[in-house]
């Protein structure tokens, strides 16, 4: 599946949901719908501590319609590190990190390997 983008209320939504954990992180699974980004699923066993969101892959809902994931750094450094690599190649292709402040311009979007993907903004 072709993913053309996020849609701007789901965006919004992650933003708010940064802020709302802030100073700890958030994860969530994100969902496509016809190719675009429209749905989020948190996932049960998630632990949301300073600095280290993290769950069992055996907690992993088993849906086609996976995108990737959303997580936050509260630290508002938006790259990957090494775990985040090791978890974005267990799930999806397409993986946003969002961080403080949680604004617009607050959050890029990653591929599996780590590469910096323009995810289009689809209102
Ligand atoms: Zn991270």
């Amino acid at each position: 599946m072709q993913i053309r983008g996020i849609r701007e209320e789901l965006l919004e939504m992650l933003l708010a949901m940064g802020k709302s954990q802030h100073p700890c992180e958030f994860l969530a699974i994100l969902k496509e719908e016809e190719g675009v980004v429209s749905d989020l699923e948190l996932v049960p066993g998630t632990i949301s501590r300073l600095e280290s969101a993290s769950f069992s892959p055996f907690m992993l809902p088993l849906d086609t319609h996976v995108a990737g994931s959303a997580h936050s750094h509260p630290n508002g450094v938006l790259s990957p590190s090494s775990a985040d690599l090791r978890f974005f190649s267990s799930i999806g292709r397409y993986h946003l990190i969002i961080g403080s402040p949680y604004d617009r311009r607050s959050w890029k979007c990653f591929t599996a390997d780590g590469t910096p993907w323009a995810m289009e903004v689809i209102a």
